[in-house]
């Protein structure tokens, strides 16, 4: 009997109730599926371009890329060969390969911004060495945020303080996006005292409708900055390598001081970098920021092959064919279900919400669905589109997403 029932379950059920009994709350952090409906595998086993399976053996459209590190699709093969050539000689050793010159190069011919390079692991890493930097170029100690961002989960930016002091973010002062008069508000309350503003390229909170920036209120952040000989942080972790090729504020004209880049910049392998002017680069010289890992030139190899990868493929013109072919099947579906919804942000970075649901249960009813019949969406939290969807994949997706739809009139009505 007891056989059976443990025949019955399925692989990914088996390996969560392992992982309750040896990691904290069963998983942890963002890719911890408890919260997310029941019909959302916790376990991957593989990844090919646009497509991933999970570890009963279940296939999807990947519309999420791994929260966005798969920009060019998984293990694209130009990505693979130079990561797998790096690591035939080495990784992790007493000093960094020459391949670290090479990545700091390219970074700073290609983003218009950058005079200096320097790399680490993760996001979290490069936003936290953003700050330091202007901190320590400056001599102050206050920073602007936008009320709601996430620029990671370390004690000083985490929007879930569990575990931390308020002194933690004692410096810490809040704006709101794309609203001057709220930034010169906050910039009275700081007095002499403001190192930097931190900035994302648009306003992409988890759980709420997506905004563009407002090109004043970019050119506003900059004169302020200049005005008080404050940085200026673009938190490029997110956007970096989807909405341009180079500096997501490129298109708009305005340059960062600092910027902090990561998941997409090497196809899924782990990297991060910040990248900063000369005005802040006697500020980096005087930061020990540093970890094991931080110097292993497999990534940064992979990251050399995925920046000119990215621009010889056009990756973001593919993401845009992509995600506009997304956004108008998805808009005519929900009309022809007569299912209120909005899509916003960039058409690659896609941010689907429905008229009514507070609560998300028609986001959670819908990604359900949708993953069900084989499309890897999320309820609250923007997708990711890569270079490697096709019309086809886009089709297929489509297919997916008219089930969810379906389900939210069945469910919600019309
Ligand atoms: N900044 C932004 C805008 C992010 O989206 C993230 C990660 N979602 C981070 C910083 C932190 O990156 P990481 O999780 O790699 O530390």
């Amino acid at each position: 009997m007891t056989e059976s029932i443990e025949q019955a379950q399925s692989t990914d059920a088996a390996l969560r109730s392992r992982a309750k009994a040896v990691i904290p709350g069963g998983m942890y952090g963002h890719q911890n599926a408890r919260h997310l409906p029941a019909e959302f595998p916790q376990f991957f086993v593989r990844g090919e371009g646009s497509r991933i399976w999970d570890a009963d053996g279940n296939e999807y459209v990947d519309l999420m890329c791994s929260y966005g590190p798969i920009v060019l699709g998984h293990r694209h093969p130009r990505v693979e060969a130079a990561a797998a050539a790096q690591l035939a000689r080495a990784d992790c050793q007493n000093g960094p390969a020459p391949c670290i010159v090479e990545l700091a190069e390219l970074l700073v011919e290609r983003v218009e911004h950058a005079d200096w390079a320097l790399f680490a692991k993760n996001g979290t890493d490069a936003t936290t060495t953003c700050v330091m930097a202007a901190r320590a170029g400056t001599g102050r100690n206050k920073v602007l945020v936008a009320e709601g961002a996430y620029h990671g989960a370390a004690p000083w930016c985490t929007p879930r303080p569990n575990g931390t002091t308020p002194e933690d973010r004692a410096h810490l002062v809040h704006y709101t996006y794309n609203d001057l008069p709220s930034v010169e508000a906050a910039i009275d309350a700081v007095g002499d005292d403001l190192a930097a503003i931190v900035v994302s390229p648009f306003k992409h909170d988890a759980g709420s409708d997506q905004e563009l920036v407002d090109v004043e209120f970019a050119r506003g952040l900059r004169r302020i900055c200049d005005e008080q000989d404050a940085a200026l942080i673009l938190d490029d972790v997110r956007c970096g390598w989807r909405l341009a090729h180079g500096g997501s504020w490129e298109p708009i004209g305005v340059d960062p001081d600092l910027s902090a880049w990561s998941k997409a910049m090497a196809n899924g392998y782990p990297i991060s970098a910040v990248l900063g002017n000369d005005r802040f680069r006697t500020g980096a010289n005087r930061l020990f920021v540093t970890g094991s890992f931080w110097f292993a030139a497999v990534a940064m190899a992979a990251a050399i092959e995925t920046i000119r990868t990215h621009r010889d493929e056009e990756a973001v013109d593919r993401m845009e064919r992509a995600g506009r072919l997304l956004r108008q099947g998805l808009d005519s579906q929900a009309a022809s279900h007569g299912v209120g919804i909005r899509q916003t942000g960039p058409v690659q970075m896609p941010e689907l919400s429905f008229e009514d649901d507070a609560g998300f249960d028609k986001a959670r009813l819908f990604s359900a669905t949708t993953v069900r019949h084989g499309a890897y969406v999320h309820p609250w939290h923007n997708w990711f589109l890569s270079a490697a969807h096709s019309e086809r994949d886009i089709d297929r997706a489509l297919q997916a997403t008219e089930a969810g739809f379906a389900a939210v009139r069945k469910t919600f009505g019309d």
